[in-house]
């Protein structure tokens, strides 16, 4: 069981896959006061690295589940480089209907949504975990600006303009759902191309050393289109950020 193949190619040396900075990851840890022995539940864990600093930082206990073996055993890896593998548990699996055993003061679901088939389905699957007064974090896109045309939208990687909302929109949506927005962070055009862009120079490294890899010819094409596409689409019309969502049932 795996994602892609192409996804832990061109994301192999991340640490975040997803338009957070470092910086942004630590304040948003530090805005949601976080307590020491806090339970953190992380559906979509990528390489751990919210999990890993927000132990070393917080003292918080982390559980983090994700399909790609190559981010859980990098995620791994950078419990044990941050001293904080007693702290925190990665599971290489599909996270979708995981409920955890205990509860969680945070569940979050950051950037892969589609694990409970959208914004909605992913709330209740996070809620199911959650611990009274805890904290729901939903990382999503939005559109920064509206694409002007369908085709737009599919440059932007979406399927249809109708993926995403507008961020007033967005936020609406979450308190038609039940929910109080209670936090947020949002991703820049900085930390878009802090996600992007390091894409770049891992695609060419790859490509230098695996030549004749059945997928060289796809990381060929994407690391001779995606600079000019991000500029053009992306960075200008996708927005994207984390929410903390308090249920008000
Ligand atoms: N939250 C992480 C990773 C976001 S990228 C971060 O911010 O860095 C999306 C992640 O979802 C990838 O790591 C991918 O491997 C993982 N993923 C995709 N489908 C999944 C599924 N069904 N179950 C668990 N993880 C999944």
């Amino acid at each position: 069981m795996d994602i892609p193949r192409i996804f832990n190619i061109t994301e192999s040396a991340h640490r975040i896959h997803n338009p957070m900075t470092p910086e942004k990851l630590a304040t948003l840890g530090a805005a949601l006061r976080l307590e020491a022995g806090a339970r953190v539940l992380d559906l979509g864990s990528g390489s751990g690295e919210m999990l890993c600093t927000w132990a070393r930082d917080h003292g918080i206990i982390g559980v983090g589940i994700d399909m790609s073996q190559t981010f859980n055993e990098q995620a791994k890896r950078r419990a044990e480089e941050l001293g904080v593998a007693d702290q925190v548990t990665f599971i290489h699996g599909d996270a979708a209907g995981h409920v955890s055993d205990e509860k969680v003061s945070v569940a979050a679901c950051i950037g892969a949504t589609w694990i409970g088939a959208g914004v909605a389905g992913t709330l209740e699957l996070l809620a199911r975990s959650l611990g009274p007064g805890g904290i729901i974090l939903i990382g999503e896109p939005y559109w920064r600006q509206l694409p002007p045309t369908e085709e737009v939208a599919k440059r932007c990687l979406a399927d249809s303009v109708s993926d995403f909302l507008m961020l007033p929109e967005l936020l609406a949506s979450f308190d038609h759902l039940g929910y109080d927005v209670v936090e947020m962070v949002l991703a820049d055009q900085d930390s878009w191309d802090r996600y992007e862009a390091a894409k770049w120079l891992t695609m060419r490294r790859w490509l230098d050393a695996n030549p004749d890899d059945e997928l060289a010819k796809e990381v060929r094409a994407q690391l001779s289109s995606e600079p000019v596409r991000h500029a053009a689409y992306t960075r200008e019309y996708l927005g994207w950020g984390v929410f903390a969502l308090m249920s008000r049932r």
